[in-house]
């Protein structure tokens, strides 16, 4: 599989763009015409600068408005052409992208265009070059990849092929399967994008939200099967447009890129056993059969806050580490690891971000497979030196640099905690009904969400859920959920551009993204409710104004409102099912800890109550700051 990507997909100028798309480890780039003549290097120059980095040139576009045009349009076009050509020597390229004419003054016609082609085809033959012919899903008279492989056919020229892109495909709900009868050698090159579903525009849709394989909603897999059934042999492009990607980390995107493409050869290998298609080998995404722990990284200073919310919530201190400082606490299946080490890894955690949840244990079948997918999916893996007698369990980084540790029950990693630890009885502990992490919430900058979407979703058998928009006085906060099947892993990312809202903050005050709250799931909320108030927790205060709101919606009786409301639970119900759930007040730098009783099959997050937690937290936060 040869990998390129159109440089109008990240950001930066055009020798920025080269640096980080060599660095992802992609095989070539599209140079868009734009980014050329806007650079300060001649097309020779960068010819030798993407040589320098070992990238191929793999397509030059765009060629506008050529096919189908009256004279003396139509002559001028092929002028324009010849001098493309040139520039293509010099840069080093040998193909063209010509996409379908939209000119109000283009005349139609499959021949004309065909003759226009075949006339073109001699002229980049005789330059050395071939084109390759794109169906816009607006062209004016060509858009639909069938129309422009029938004016190809016709053309019947060795230098002229076909270009697909599935974003003009599927944005126009164009069967895949047509392209299953379109010979491989003349598909000149495919190009590969993904996008949310919106109904908008196609143009403006396709300009600004295009989005990498995997990360939108379009079936992009079932348009590389049919590719891969052609016998197409040529690289896979991806051309992206989109104002994040151009907005944002030109390395980060590009690793992205390849990211995705390597998911989705991998997704269509699966997919079509029968055809030779090209792809990483790796085992297949891992099923993940919950949280195994989560470790927090604080100082010797800060930690009592820490220890005192867990006592409260009805954990024990289960044991301590026997050479370091850590501690570890449980209840039921939860494990929570705290860390005050003054090196490692733990430490640097602690003194950028402060008081913080920096590293997740996940339960897999198996580590090694998942290790080898993460590896193959170009994770990075962390490793630090490791004490003698302590294990070393497999990590990769996550979002905000914290890390997700491997741990499964066949191997040695299982007996980690009698190994490691000096396991006690804690005598003064008292249990509040707390059985096991429900969902781990991570906040983000919005532009990182769908970089993380497509981590989990690659490497993880999981899916993802619709974008919810949850409103912070302060600004919009967008939430995803990424879960699977089971509901044993569950991952809330909550992605906040504006320094105004609650999660903004956290972004801003834990210098990044990081996990901001830990949801422990309990079957009976008012048991465990009243347990930690007896234990001295008081709950986030949740205002009247939500409990007449939920009698009014809802329909509760006066007695269930006030089991609720004396509680500041907050509860939700659909038709499968019912949902509460309380917080903790805030600790550090906005970190907070949930309490949630799912009754039936109520599979959501409570998200109508957000506002109103929200609003609740940053009353509670002006309380802190004016006492
Ligand atoms: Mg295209
Ligand atoms: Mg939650």
């Amino acid at each position: 599989m040869r990998t390129s990507i159109a440089t109008v997909s990240i950001s930066g100028d055009l020798g920025e763009k080269l640096e980080a798309i060599a660095a992802a480890g992609f095989d070539g780039v599209e140079i868009f015409e734009n980014d050329l003549l806007t650079f300060g290097e001649s097309p020779a120059e960068v010819r030798a600068r993407a040589a320098d980095l070992g990238l191929a040139i793999t397509l030059f576009q765009p060629f506008r408005d050529f096919e189908g045009m009256p004279e003396p349009l139509r002559s001028r076009a092929f002028d324009r052409a010849r001098y493309k050509f040139e520039l293509m020597n010099e840069l080093g390229t040998d193909l063209m992208l010509v996409c379908s004419n939209v000119s109000p003054l283009a005349l139609g016609g499959i021949d004309r265009a065909a003759a226009d082609f075949h006339e073109l085809g001699d002229i980049a033959s005789s330059a050395g070059v071939r084109v390759g012919y794109e169906a816009l899903a607006w062209g004016r008279h060509v858009n639909d990849h069938r129309d422009a492989w029938e004016i190809v056919r016709r053309a019947d020229h060795a230098h002229v092929g076909l270009i697909l892109d599935s974003f003009h495909t599927l944005a126009r709900n164009i069967d895949s399967n047509t392209i299953r009868s379109i010979p491989g050698d003349k598909i000149f090159i495919v190009q590969l994008a993904d996008a949310p579903l919106i109904d908008m525009d196609l143009l403006y849709w396709s300009r600004h939200f295009r989005n990498m394989p995997g990360e939108g909603d379009l079936p992009v897999v079932d348009f590389m099967r049919a590719v891969a059934a052609t016998g197409y042999a040529g690289p896979l492009s991806l051309e992206i447009f989109n104002d994040q990607f151009r907005g944002g980390s030109p390395a980060a995107i590009a690793i992205d890129g390849k990211r995705s493409l390597v998911y989705l050869m991998d997704q269509v290998r699966r997919a079509e056993p029968d055809l030779a298609v090209v792809g990483i080998p790796m085992p297949p995404r891992i099923d993940v059969e919950g949280f195994a722990f989560v470790e927090f990284a604080t100082d010797a200073s800060e930690r009592h806050q820490l220890d005192t919310l867990l006592r409260t919530l009805g954990f024990s201190q289960a044991g301590r580490h026997r050479s370091k400082d850590v501690t570890l606490y449980r209840q039921n299946e939860i494990n929570i690891v705290v860390n005050t080490e003054k090196t490692g890894l733990a430490r640097a955690s602690y003194l950028t971000h402060g008081t913080s949840a920096y590293a997740i244990g996940l339960m897999t079948a198996d580590v090694r497979a998942t290790v080898d997918r993460a590896g193959a999916l170009g994770a990075q893996m962390f490793e630090q030196p490791v004490a003698e007698g302590d294990f070393e369990i497999p990590a990769i980084r996550g979002v905000g640099g914290g890390l997700i540790y491997f741990l499964d029950g066949q191997s040695d990693l299982a007996r980690v905690w009698d190994v490691e630890f000096e396991l006690q009885l804690d005598r003064g502990a008292r249990p509040a009904g707390l059985t096991h992490i429900d969902h781990v919430a991570q906040t983000m900058n919005y532009d990182e969400m769908l970089t993380w979407v497509l981590f989990y979703r690659s490497i993880f058998a999981v899916r993802k859920s619709p974008m919810v928009d949850v409103l912070d006085p302060g600004g919009i906060i967008r939430s995803q959920v990424i879960d699977n099947a089971s509901g044993t892993l569950r991952l809330t990312l909550n992605g906040a551009d504006s320094g105004r809202t609650f999660a903004g903050r956290f972004v801003s005050k834990t210098f990044g993204s990081g996990i901001q709250h830990l949801a422990f799931a309990t079957s009976d909320i008012f048991a465990t409710a009243d347990a930690v108030a007896g234990a001295g927790l008081s709950p986030l205060r949740i205002s009247a104004n939500y409990y007449t709101d939920l009698q009014a919606r809802l329909g509760l009786d006066q007695l269930a409102i006030d089991r609720l409301q004396v509680r500041n639970i907050l509860y939700d119900r659909d038709q499968q099912g019912e949902f509460f759930q309380f917080y903790t007040p805030t600790i550090g730098e906005g970190f907070f800890i949930e309490v949630l009783e799912r009754r039936g099959v109520y599979t959501g997050y409570g998200a109508v109550n957000a506002p109103f937690r929200i609003a609740a937290q940053k009353r509670a936060m002006r309380g802190q700051s004016s006492a």
